[in-house]
């Protein structure tokens, strides 16, 4: 009887969290559910350790290592950018954040508006689908690096154009060189169509590796799509299980 009460209450917690990711569904079959349930990090999840985890990824990085100098000296070197038309509306330069010397870097097209006011990336509604995937995935905001394409917010959130994102991306580039990911997770069409420098839609992209500098590439879609069609997160909760295959 005591079973079958704590296993309600675990499969309730898991309910829980999937909906706290913003799944409709579960994008499980039925025998997958029993590993959820007895799956450590789902079983024990509680709403309380995600926002002291959050609070975590608010502390200041702590800049020691050598790569974090490196990140450092190439921020410095950007300056107060004006190198491309993109300086004229935004309020702050979106660097990146996050680890140094991470396993996984996830790249986006460029800040919205909530990150030209805070000058941090994925801080808005899709940060926070975000930063729950990577919760969901067992790791914390700060154990990745997140960065964009263009580091400057486009006007009324446009896609960045193609003189913008040739003067930009060599950054974004240089903190790839800089931090070594192990594997790279790209975000939407425009990162991965930037990274891999191919016209081919982010649908037929997404799920599978790419290589760039050889360095495996994971297109997957961007969050903002995410929200506007909740129906395709499964997909990417997919990529994100092979990107984690591919760490092992
Ligand atoms: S988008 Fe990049 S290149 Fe353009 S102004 Fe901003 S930092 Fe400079």
């Amino acid at each position: 009887m005591n079973n079958k009460i704590e296993l309600i209450d675990k499969l309730k917690k898991s309910l829980e969290f999937y909906q706290e990711l913003g799944f409709e569904y579960l994008p499980l079959k039925r025998a997958d559910i029993s590993n959820v349930i007895s799956a450590g990090a789902v079983s024990d999840y509680n709403p309380a350790t995600i926002s002291s985890n959050q609070q975590v990824a608010e502390q200041p990085v702590d800049y020691s290592s050598n790569k974090e100098i490196t990140l450092e000296d190439l921020k410095n070197e950007i300056g107060d950018c004006h190198r491309c038309k993109l300086s004229k509306g935004r309020k702050n330069i979106v660097f990146g954040e996050g680890k140094a010397d991470a396993d996984i870097m996830f790249i986006g097209e460029g800040p919205g508006r909530d990150e030209d006011i805070q000058g941090r990336p994925f801080v808005g509604d899709a940060g926070k689908l975000l930063t729950n995937l990577i919760l969901k995935l067992g790791l914390r905001r700060q154990d990745v690096y997140i960065a964009n394409i263009v580091k400057c917010r486009p006007p009324s959130n446009r896609n960045p154009e193609e003189d913008e994102i040739s003067t930009c991306a060599p950054f974004v580039e240089r903190q790839i060189a800089i931090i070594k990911p192990k594997v790279i997770v790209c975000l939407g069409k425009i990162a991965a169509q930037t990274l891999l420098k191919t016209n081919v839609p982010i649908s037929k992209l997404r799920g599978n590796f790419f290589s760039y500098k050889n360095i495996p590439v994971m297109p997957t879609f961007h969050p903002a799509y995410l929200l506007r069609n909740p129906k395709d997160k499964w997909l990417t909760w997919e990529d994100m299980q092979k990107v984690l295959d591919k760490l092992k």
